[in-house]
């Protein structure tokens, strides 16, 4: 016979069901929950610098706030960000004051974006938080009796010149209150206490939560990160550092590499001698295939936890072999300008994965996308509105089944209209609330991790690299690039194609040189992937044969382009494509270090230099 739920089994249920109501109530209503949303923070913000600047005069319709506010970039508003970020305290965006900037990984002129926000959204954070693992436990039972060993991590921050803290949502979430203090909840019970998670020394803290997953592995239930790219990360330095952890495991102590006191003693108290667990994990990882390693080690994983939607779907095969095709699961979808959704139905597979949006989270609208016809079936979206496409822009409630849109956001810490720059498809509907598939980010050709490149940033990069190629009569005459998730970290590939008219062979130093001058100019974000994250390879430059651009277009017209309006992708994913071009290469030339990167903006002159060079000698010595 079944044994009767106990006490905190029924505080658990009731929970859970309080939080499935929550998300039947929203998405039942979800118009009316928008209408709200939209009047809140237009009369809360009545008085605030950007609205009377629009006219908006105390209006807190949606007809008005249409037909009145622009639909906006990121660059209309930077003004009134640096007024902010300068230390201007009047009410610019919002009338609450701004508690800190969220630096977002789009960027603009080679830095992170800088979102406002206020105190109150880390409420808004953890309601949605909240809701995952009650939408979870609707189709695995009894994740309540174990852990969930998740790899997190923080980013280092900086301060602006007017003394707000500028760094990644995450970052913020951890270091506050809400994640550090949070009661016990038995879905919340997550291997890595902590002090290893908030450690700033990315070796220290990956090896610490590292130990200490392991020696909880019969407790781990789900393991994850948050984004795929993290995980195997993850895995990657187990395959590299295992000897030292089984020491560790075996002795009851803590590898003196770790430093940090508040780590060691917390991990001491999870650590114990256990020569057995030891033996079991020494002998699995000296296995020659690492296939299914997470379910070896973590025996009782019943999912891995990570987005795997957009760019990140480029990791499912790599995630598949070392997980022999748990689950993967992607939960939420979420930005620093605004958390967005969550998928309420979590096991379905990676390509059918949708995102329902919560509407009480800000106001959405839609900017219909449309696609060029052809066969490049590339997505059209002006930087730039005008009145009647302003005009276009749909409600949460009024989105069409199958088509696509641009994401805009009106949100509670001072965003008006503003144009997230992802690509959403609908894919149903949940009651009256619309789910979407993640389908891109607007312009990205190139991602490993968290960064975002794009085609004018690539461009502008191979335009300063080529310049060592003059005293040497060489141009480039043709080129595209790869994002090679083959190696870990995954690193950008160019495949070059060159016009020699000197004699002079071209050394190597010189093709090192442009990988670095690439390096050099791609945007913040990349560089700190490089540099303190190192989340991603050096940049690798491949010398194809000359012709070999020709055959590129051959093949694509073999495939039904049309030969006027062929153009060279200036990034290539298809692998046949990629097969073709890695058998045309000549030479293949690595960039020799990292590019420099330093926290914050270049302009804000900051004084963390030192932070920079610790982390630097931290990371190169280890991960
Ligand atoms: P950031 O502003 O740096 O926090 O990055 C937010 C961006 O990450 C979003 O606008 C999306 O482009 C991407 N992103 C976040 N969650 C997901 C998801 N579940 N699937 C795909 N992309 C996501």
């Amino acid at each position: 016979m079944p044994e009767a739920p106990k006490n905190s089994d029924y505080n658990l249920i009731e929970k859970n069901n309080k939080s499935l109501e929550f998300i039947e109530n929203v998405t039942a209503n979800a118009d009316e929950v928008q209408k709200k949303v939209l009047g809140e923070i237009l009369s809360r913000n009545a008085h605030v610098d950007y609205l009377q600047r629009h006219g908006l005069n105390g209006h807190t319709d949606r007809d008005t706030f249409k037909k009145l506010m622009p639909v906006i970039t990121y660059e209309d508003i930077q003004n009134d960000i640096s007024r902010i970020a300068n230390g201007d305290t009047s009410p610019i965006l919002c009338s609450k004051p701004i508690s800190e900037f969220l630096t977002s990984s789009g960027t603009s002129g080679g830095e992170r974006k800088l979102m406002p926000t206020i105190e109150e959204e880390l409420d808004r954070r953890s309601l949605l938080y909240s809701l995952l693992m009650p939408v979870m436990s609707q189709f695995v039972p009894g994740l309540d009796k174990g852990k969930g060993m998740y790899f997190l991590f923080i980013k280092s921050e900086a301060k602006t010149p007017g003394g707000l803290v500028a760094r990644p949502v995450l970052t913020s979430y951890y270091k506050s209150s809400h994640f550090k203090n949070r009661p016990f909840d038995p879905y919340t019970n997550y291997t890595s206490p902590n002090e290893t998670i908030l450690c700033p020394d990315s070796y220290q803290s990956m090896y610490s939560q590292m130990l200490c997953g392991l020696c909880q592995n019969k407790e781990v239930l789900r393991v994850g990160a948050v984004f795929a790219s993290g995980f195997i990360r993850a895995i990657r330095f187990l395959e590299k550092h295992w000897p030292l952890l089984v020491n560790d495991i075996r002795t009851g102590t803590i590898d003196r590499q770790i430093i940090d006191p508040s780590v060691r003693e917390a991990v001491m108290k999870i650590l114990k001698p256990d020569p057995k667990l030891a033996d079991f994990i020494e002998n699995e990882c000296s296995k020659v295939s690492w296939q299914g390693i997470i379910t070896r080690l973590w025996p009782n994983t019943k999912y891995v936890d990570v987005i795997v939607t957009g760019t990140m779907s480029q990791y499912i095969p790599t995630l598949d072999y070392y997980s022999n095709s748990l689950p993967l699961v992607c939960t939420m979808y979420a930005s620093s300008e605004c958390y967005f959704g969550v998928n309420i139905n979590p096991l379905c597979k990676p390509s059918e994965v949708s995102y329902t949006l919560i509407p009480t989270m800000a106001y959405f609208e839609f900017l219909p996308v449309h696609r060029n016809n052809g066969v490049t079936n590339s997505i059209s979206m002006p930087k730039s509105l005008n009145e009647k496409e302003q005009q276009d822009l749909v409600d949460l409630a009024d989105v069409k089944l199958g088509q696509e849109y641009e994401l805009v956001v009106t949100t509670y810490a001072g965003l008006y209209r503003y144009r997230v720059g992802d690509v959403l498809r609908v894919a149903g509907f949940k009651n009256k609330a619309p789910q979407f598939n993640f389908i891109c980010r607007k312009n990205v050709v190139l991602s490993i991790d968290s960064d975002k490149t794009d085609e004018v940033e690539l461009q502008n990069a191979i335009k300063n690299a080529v310049n060592h190629l003059m005293p040497f009569d060489a141009t480039l005459a043709e080129y595209t690039s790869y994002a090679d998730t083959t190696t870990i970290p995954g690193h950008y590939v160019l495949y070059w194609e060159l016009t020699l008219n000197g004699t002079t062979p071209i050394p190597p130093s010189v093709f090192e040189d442009c990988c670095l001058t690439m390096e050099e100019s791609l945007n913040s974000v990349y560089r700190q992937g490089r540099v303190s994250d190192k989340s991603i390879g050096p940049l690798e430059i491949k010398i194809v044969e000359t012709g070999t651009f020709d055959k590129l277009m051959d093949y694509a017209i073999s495939l039904g382009a049309s030969i006027n309006q062929y153009k060279t992708p200036r990034c290539v994913k298809f692998a046949p494509i990629v097969e073709l071009l890695n058998s045309k290469v000549i030479s293949s030339y690595f960039s020799p270090k990292c590019p420099k990167w330093v926290p914050g903006h270049k302009q804000w002159n900051n004084n963390n230099k030192a932070t920079t060079r610790i982390e630097e000698i931290n990371g190169k010595a280890t991960l």
